[in-house]
C-alpha cells in the first residue's frame, strides 16, 4: 500500500485557520484596524457596506509596505513584528501571529493598495480566496488601504452562519469601540453604507469616551488612579446612580488591549455594593498596566480572555481602589450601611440629648435565644399557603413576653431618635429595619437578617412565574402601540429573539432589523407602564445568558418583571410592610435565595454570636 499522508494545500490550511481567526465581519475589522495602529497611523478610516458582507475597507496613513512586503504580507506566518519566539510572551503590539491577512485572503476577495513615504509609486495587490490575481503599480496616498469584498464567498456555511445585518453591524461597532477607546491619540472614522457612525478627532481619553458614548456621560465620570507595584489602574468609573437600567459601557483593558473579565467585574461590583442595584453597575473604563510576564495573553487572537498570575491581589486592589475613589469623590451616601447600624444607636449621637434612662422591669429568666418551640428550618417553615394570601404561622416565632415587649418598643423608639413617642409594637415578633435595607427579626433561636430587596425579588419572581404559567403565550394587545426606543445592540438582540419574545406575550413589530420597532402587545400580567422597562431587562438578561439553555424565556421574564418591580434597598418600610415581606418570603418555595441565586437571609445563632464576640 502506498503512503497516504499528504501535505495540505496552503489555501486549504489558510481557510481552516481563517475559521479560528475570522469568524465574522467584525473580526476582519479588528485585525485590519489593529494592523493600522501597529503601522503607526495617525488617522484610520473604516468603510463598511451591508454590515461587512459586501465591503470592509480600512484606510490608514501609516508606514505603508514595500512592493515585496505587500505581496509577502499575505503569506502565513508572515509578520514584521516577531523576531524571536520569546517575544510572544512580551507582546505590546496588537497582532502577532502573522496569520490575519493570510486568513482573510483565504475567505474573501482582497485588494491592497499601499505606499511608503519614500516611494514615489505604490503597489496594488489583488488576491481572491488565497489565489494571487495580480500586482500592479498604482498611485495611492502614503499608507495602506485594504478593501475586503464578498467575505466568505467561498465558504457558504460561514456565510449562512452570519446573523442579521443589525447584529453583525453591532459586532462591528463593538469591536471598533474597543479599539478607539485604547487609542485616543489616533483620529478614527466609521462609515456604514455611506452614513457616518463615528467621526472621532484625536483627543484625550475622557473626550474619546464622550465621543464614543455621548456627552451625557460627562457628569458621571470620576477619574480612577490606582498605582501599586503589581498593577497600575487608570481610567474612569461612573458615579453610582439609582438607575434601574443596565449599562453595557463597561470596559477593561490590559496593557492597552481590550479584555473580558467577569472576575474583575465582580470586584468593581463589590466596590459599588449598596450604592447601586447589583446588576446596574455604572459604566466604567479601566485600563490596567501589568508586567506582560505576569499575564497569559491567550495566543488565540480572537479570544479576549486573559489569565493573570496575580488575579486575586488585583481583585482586592481593584475593589478597594474603586471604593476609595468613590468615597473620595463624595458620591457615597453620607453613611454606609455598615456604619449606620452603629450611628443610628442614639448613644453615639452628639446632636440629641441623651435619652432618659428607661425604667425596665425585666424577667431574669428570659432568654430570647431559647425557643420554646421546636426549631424549624426555612424551607419548611410557613410553607403552607391559603388561596391568594400567605399564611403566617404564629408558632414559628417566639411569642413576646411583657418585658421584651417593653425592651423592644424602647429600642425601636430609641432608633427613631425619640423617647417620648412609645407605641406598643404592632408585630407579633419584633421587627426592625436596619439601614433601610435589612430587616432583623427574632427567629428560631436566633436573629434573622433579611435583605429586603432580594426577598422582594424572590416573592415577586414566584408570583410572576405562576402567572406566566397559567397564562402561557397570551398577549394583551395595546390600544396605542408604543415605539420601542432601544439602542442598536438591544434592538438587534430583540430582533434575533423575536419569536421567543412572542412566546411569552411580547408582540413586537419590526419593520426591519435596524428601524425603530413598535410594541403592540405585552404579557397580560404586566402593567403597561412597566412593560418597556421589563422588556429591556429581558433582552439584557437574554444577552448575558445567551447559550445557557437552563434558563427559559419564561424564567427570564419572571425575573426581569421582578427586578423592575422590587422595592430597592434604601426605602424605609412600615412595620406592617416588614411583616408582610417576611411572611411572604417564608411562604415561597425557596426563601433562602433570590431568583439569581444570592442569599436573601442570614441567621445569626448564639454560636455565631459567640464566635463574633471573640
Ligand atoms: P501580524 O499583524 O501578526 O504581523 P498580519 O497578517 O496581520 O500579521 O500582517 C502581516 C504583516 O503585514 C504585518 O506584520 C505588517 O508587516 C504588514 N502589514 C499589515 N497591515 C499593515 C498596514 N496597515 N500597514 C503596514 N503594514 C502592514
Ligand atoms: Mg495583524
Amino acid at each position: 500500500m502506498s503512503d497516504v499522508i499528504k501535505l495540505m494545500p496552503d489555501a486549504l490550511a489558510n481557510q481552516i485557520a481563517a475559521g479560528e481567526v475570522i469568524q465574522r465581519p467584525a473580526s476582519v475589522l479588528k485585525e485590519l484596524v489593529e494592523n493600522s495602529v501597529d503601522a503607526g497611523a495617525s488617522k484610520i478610516t473604516v468603510n463598511i457596506k451591508d454590515a461587512g458582507r459586501t465591503l470592509i475597507q480600512v484606510i490608514d496613513n501609516g508606514c505603508g509596505m514595500s512592493v515585496t512586503d505587500a505581496r509577502m504580507s499575505f503569506e502565513r506566518h508572515a509578520t514584521s513584528k516577531l523576531t524571536k519566539a520569546e517575544d510572544l510572551f512580551c507582546i505590546y503590539t496588537k497582532g502577532f501571529r502573522g496569520e490575519a491577512l493570510a486568513s482573510i485572503a483565504a475567505v474573501a476577495e482582497v485588494e491592497l493598495k499601499t505606499r511608503r513615504a519614500d516611494d514615489a509609486i505604490g503597489t496594488d495587490v489583488i488576491i481572491n480566496g488565497s489565489k494571487f490575481i495580480s500586482q500592479t503599480p498604482v498611485s495611492t496616498p502614503q499608507g495602506t488601504n485594504f478593501a475586503i469584498k464578498s467575505l466568505f464567498f467561498n465558504v457558504p456555511a460561514r456565510r449562512k452562519f452570519l446573523k442579521s445585518n443589525s447584529t453583525e453591524l453591532q459586532h462591528i461597532i463593538t469591536e471598533f469601540q474597543r479599539i478607539v477607546l485604547t487609542h485616543p491619540m489616533i483620529e478614527f472614522a466609521l462609515h456604514h453604507n455611506d452614513n457616518i457612525i463615528y467621526s472621532l478627532p484625536k483627543t484625550n481619553l475622557k473626550q474619546r469616551i464622550l465621543g464614543v458614548f455621548g456627552k451625557n456621560l460627562n457628569s458621571t465620570l470620576i477619574p480612577v488612579e490606582i498605582d501599586t507595584s503589581i498593577v497600575k489602574i487608570t481610567g474612569f468609573c461612573g458615579k453610582p446612580s439609582p438607575s434601574k437600567r443596565k449599562t453595557d459601557k463597561q470596559f477593561f483593558f490590559v496593557n492597552n488591549r481590550y479584555m473580558k473579565n467577569s472576575y474583575f467585574h465582580k470586584a468593581v461590583a463589590l466596590a459599588y455594593d449598596k450604592l447601586t442595584l447589583p446588576d446596574c453597575i455604572p459604566p466604567y473604563f479601566l485600563y490596567m498596566e501589568v508586567d506582560p510576564h505576569t499575564i497569559d495573553v491567550n495566543v488565540h487572537p480572537a479570544k479576549t480572555e486573559i489569565n493573570f498570575e496575580n488575579a486575586s491581589d488585583i481583585f482586592r486592589l481593584l475593589q478597594a481602589g474603586i471604593k476609595e475613589t468613590l468615597s473620595k469623590s463624595d458620591v457615597t451616601p453620607a453613611i454606609d450601611f455598615d456604619n449606620q447600624a452603629i450611628n443610628d444607636i442614639p448613644y453615639f449621637r452628639s446632636d440629641s440629648p441623651l435619652p432618659e434612662e428607661p425604667q425596665i422591669s425585666y424577667d431574669p429568666d428570659y432568654n430570647p435565644f431559647v425557643s420554646t418551640e421546636k426549631p424549624q428550618s426555612f424551607s419548611d417553615g410557613g410553607g403552607s399557603r391559603s388561596k391568594g394570601s400567605y399564611n403566617y404561622k404564629q408558632s414559628d416565632y417566639q411569642p413576646l413576653r411583657r418585658s421584651t415587649d417593653n425592651w423592644q418598643t424602647l429600642y425601636e423608639s430609641a432608633l427613631n431618635g425619640s423617647t417620648d413617642d412609645i407605641k406598643p409594637a404592632a408585630a407579633p415578633t419584633p421587627l426592625m429595619q436596619i439601614g433601610n435595607k435589612y430587616i432583623a427579626a427574632l427567629h428560631d433561636n436566633g436573629i434573622m437578617l433579611i435583605d429586603q430587596y432580594r426577598a422582594h425579588l424572590r416573592i415577586l419572581y414566584e408570583k410572576y412565574l405562576r402567572q406566566i404559567a397559567s397564562n402561557a403565550d397570551a398577549t394583551q394587545q395595546l390600544l396605542y402601540p408604543q415605539p420601542l426606543d432601544l439602542d442598536a445592540t438591544s434592538l438587534a438582540m430583540a430582533y434575533d429573539i423575536r419569536d421567543e419574545l412572542m412566546s411569552v406575550g411580547f408582540d413586537i413589530d419590526f419593520p426591519s432589523p435596524t428601524a425603530t420597532a413598535t410594541l403592540r402587545g405585552i404579557p397580560p400580567f404586566l402593567e403597561q407602564n412597566k412593560a418597556i422597562d421589563v422588556l429591556i431587562k429581558v433582552i439584557d438578561s437574554y444577552r448575558d445568558e445567551h447559550g445557557n439553555i437552563s434558563s427559559s424565556m419564561k424564567d427570564i421574564l419572571a425575573r426581569s418583571a421582578a427586578r423592575s418591580e422590587a422595592v430597592m434597598g434604601g426605602r424605609s418600610l412600615s412595620t406592617e410592610e416588614m411583616q408582610t415581606l417576611k411572611d411572604d418570603l417564608l411562604a415561597t418555595q425557596q426563601p433562602e435565595f433570590s431568583p439569581d441565586g444570592r442569599k436573601t437571609t442570614i441567621v445569626l445563632r448564639p454560636d455565631d454570636l459567640e464566635r463574633m464576640f471573640n
